[in-house]
């Protein structure tokens, strides 16, 4: 007797039309608002009722009237959300869509190296980048974004150290640029850490009066070689204020492009590349796995389903107390 050949079930592609629509009446339906990084998918940026960066998005998050809150980003930008609208239920398409800098800072590690220093006698205050998880938050003093990490900076006691964490690149930056002394967490990101000099040096000999665009999270060697460093609003805020068509070398995550493209159509957006660490060659797509995993079929799942949803924990309480000091 011959047995059935089993073959594995096949995804079925949805078209994207049809699931932005879907999307679209199972906002109002679930009484919900679409919050998207400028690092999602450009259709997912298109179907959302707020975009941008961390703080802008963690202060849209405050405003938003209605009774849920779908969080396409990662994790601790679905936390960040839930602990400023405690009484909004907030949705994120992906619990697995985590971030790599978050990760090099684990709470308990932190504590630890806290303590260390205190036994030391080091009189410090700890200043933490946005992306870390909600549990780290509340060991900090303060919260920076790219956006606001100077002015926060300016904040701390002059007569405090300040222990940074979690990414080493944006702390050696403010550190150049604030010239406060500081103790840097020894993070970095996954997407930034990886662009190619080589291959950004060739680009901008390629490109005569091109201007290089790079996130601060990038490490030194490329922020020297840099004309314009911010973080992702600064970026689009700048290249709108030009008017001349011009060509932008961008670093940082390449999603990025859709928002630079929509806001400021006049100007030729390349992305500079990432060395992969698998093969060793580079591609010009330097996406983040994490935010990849944000599709318009999760976002619609999650919208319909309710879930996964991010739970109250107890310390959140905390770590609000520190986000709305720094952020609000
Ligand atoms: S781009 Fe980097 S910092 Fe941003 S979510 Fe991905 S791993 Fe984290």
């Amino acid at each position: 007797m011959s047995l059935p050949v089993l073959t594995a079930p096949v995804a079925v592609e949805e078209d994207p039309l049809d699931l932005m629509d879907e999307i679209d009446s199972l906002k109002k339906e679930k009484d919900a608002t679409i919050l998207a990084h400028f690092y999602v998918d450009g259709e997912i940026q298109d179907i959302a009722d707020f975009t941008g960066d961390s703080l802008k998005l963690a202060r849209d998050a405050t405003r938003v009237t209605t009774s849920t809150i779908v969080f396409a980003g990662v994790h601790f930008m679905g936390e960040s959300a839930k602990i400023m609208n405690p009484k909004k239920r907030v949705l994120i398409p992906d619990m697995l869509a985590g971030c790599s800098l978050a990760d090099s800072c684990p709470p308990e590690q932190l504590a630890a190296f806290q303590e260390q220093l205190r036994a030391q006698g080091r009189d410090f205050q700890t200043v933490a980048y946005i992306n870390t998880s909600a549990a780290v938050k509340s060991l900090c003093d303060w919260i920076v974004t790219s956006g606001n990490a100077r002015e926060i900076i300016d904040r701390v006691p002059k007569d405090k150290e300040i222990l940074f964490v979690p990414d080493q690149h944006l702390g050696r930056y403010l550190v150049e640029i604030t010239g406060r002394k500081m103790i840097l967490w020894p993070g970095s990101c996954m997407v930034h850490e990886i662009f190619s000099i080589q291959d950004l040096i060739r680009a901008k000999k390629k490109n005569p009066g091109c201007i290089v665009i790079a996130h601060p999270e990038c490490p030194q060697n490329i922020l020297e070689i840099t004309d314009v460093i911010g973080g992702t609003e600064k970026m689009r805020q700048y290249v709108m204020a030009l008017k001349e068509p011009t060509t932008f070398l961008v670093a940082t995550e390449a999603a990025m492009i859709h928002p630079l493209t929509k806001a400021a159509p006049q100007h030729t957006y390349i992305p500079v590349p990432g060395i992969m660490t698998s093969s060793g060659e580079t591609c010009a797509c330097n996406r983040c796995p994490h935010m990849a995993r944000n599709t318009l079929q999760k976002v619609r799942d999650c919208l319909r389903d309710g879930r996964p949803e991010i739970e109250w924990k107890d310390y959140f309480q905390q770590a609000r107390a520190v986000l709305d000091k720094s952020l609000l």
